[in-house]
């Protein structure tokens, strides 16, 4: 889950990270009011939930209350890679000499944390890794022992940084290290650390993004959701407790397992189709969570097949059968549906189905294969 550069900002200031502490407005007015309010330039900041507003020209300076409100007007009103700005959060702006990069992220090839930082700053990390790979300077965390001190002073060193400032970054680095491990984030970043003409170091921007496994552990991180920036189908499978991903394709898969619903793709593939999605409903799953599944594939308008394979072991043939037959009571439908189907109660599954006028299948070629040629057929 990701969260806004506001909601990040504020947990930084938990940890005594210095960031500017500004406000959010979802319209104009409230802009100009907390501009007043502020009594000084601001920044009026896009709050979606992607990277590049500055670029995209959702991040304006303003040294007036009027121009401020202009300001929000104009960002409120756009759309940022595809997201509309619903909301803008207006910063004290901090007059600055330079911008640093500081981040931490998970890296898999070492099983560790790794904190980097750059006197790059401003510009998306990628970027800078492309073209001037050498200015990101890194520290590899030991995940038992945690980022230590010196650690974060030899970064603050190799970056550059005046030796004035290195124990004040130094502080950030551990504090954001904290902030990374107490709210279990798979990533988070300062960029801008900003170095002020008060030769201070301030949080100019935040992004923090929290494992998702970990939410449990969170409740209280589920109000800070931004339900905007999930669609429909992805909110009802969260809901619903399945695993969903989105594609392109005209063939909707149904299946209980991760790697069957992997595999189920790959042979759809294999006979020249696409599928339109990924859903694991489980192990398990009782004819509920299987409505909710169907339901999500039917929303997509692009489905013209749904292929359902089936391993009865925990899963029930004929509880996952059932479950179909009344998601199709509450959802109707003309998409044609293949059923395939095998392992525990498999024959009873086979039946329930066979009788609610759906076709079944032996075999997942066979069933993909005749997913594959009625979705053909039907665009
Ligand atoms: P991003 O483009 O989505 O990462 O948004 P940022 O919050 O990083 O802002 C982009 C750029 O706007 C920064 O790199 C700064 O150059 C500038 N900026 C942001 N806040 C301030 C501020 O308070 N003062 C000044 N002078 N510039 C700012
Ligand atoms: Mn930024």
């Amino acid at each position: 889950m990701k969260l806004h550069e506001h909601q990040s900002k504020e947990i930084f200031a938990r940890y005594n990270i210095p960031t500017p502490r500004g406000r959010v407005a979802y319209d104009a007015e409230t802009a100009r009011d907390i501009a007043k309010q502020l009594n000084a330039p601001v920044v009026v900041k896009a709050q979606v939930l992607v990277g590049g507003r500055g670029k995209a020209g959702g991040v304006k300076l303003a040294k007036t209350p009027d121009e401020a409100e202009q300001y929000a007007k104009n960002i409120l009103g756009m759309e940022i890679k595809g997201l509309p700005v619903r909301k803008v959060l207006i910063d004290p702006a901090v007059p600055n000499k330079a911008e640093i990069y500081l981040g931490i992220v998970v890296d898999r090839n070492q099983d560790a944390p790794v904190m980097m930082a750059s006197s790059a700053g401003g510009v998306e990390i990628e970027v800078v890794a492309h073209e001037t790979p050498e200015k990101i300077k890194r520290q590899t965390i030991d995940p038992v022992l945690g980022l230590q001190a010196f650690q974060a002073r030899a970064l603050g060193y190799d970056i550059g940084l005046d030796k004035k400032l290195v124990p004040e970054f130094a502080k950030i680095a551990l504090a954001l290290y904290r902030v990374f491990v107490e709210t279990d984030a798979s990533l988070v970043e300062i960029n801008p650390l900003f170095i002020s003409t008060q030769d201070t170091l301030v949080a100019a921007d935040g992004k923090l993004v929290i494992d998702d496994s970990a939410l449990d552990r969170h409740p209280n991180f589920e109000a800070l959701r931004d339900l905007d920036e999930e669609n429909d189908a992805e909110r009802e499978a969260r809901m619903a407790g399945l695993s969903f991903v989105k594609l392109d394709g005209n063939i909707g898969c149904m299946v209980n397992g991760a790697g069957l619903a992997m595999a189920t793709m790959d042979v759809i593939k294999f006979y020249g189709g696409e599928p339109a999605n990924f859903l694991d409903i489980g192990g398990g799953a009782k004819s509920d969570k299987v409505a909710a599944a169907l339901r999500i594939i039917l929303a997509d308008p692009n489905v013209k097949a749904i292929l359902l394979n089936i391993f009865g072991g925990i899963t029930r043939g004929d509880e996952v059968a059932r479950g179909i037959v009344e998601a199709l009571s509450q959802v109707k439908t003309d998409v044609p549906m293949v059923a395939r189907i095998v392992g525990t109660n498999a024959e009873e599954g086979r039946q329930i189905l066979a009788s609610a006028n759906m076709q079944t299948a032996t075999s997942l070629e066979q069933g993909a294969r005749m997913a594959v040629e009625i979705a053909k057929s039907r665009s």
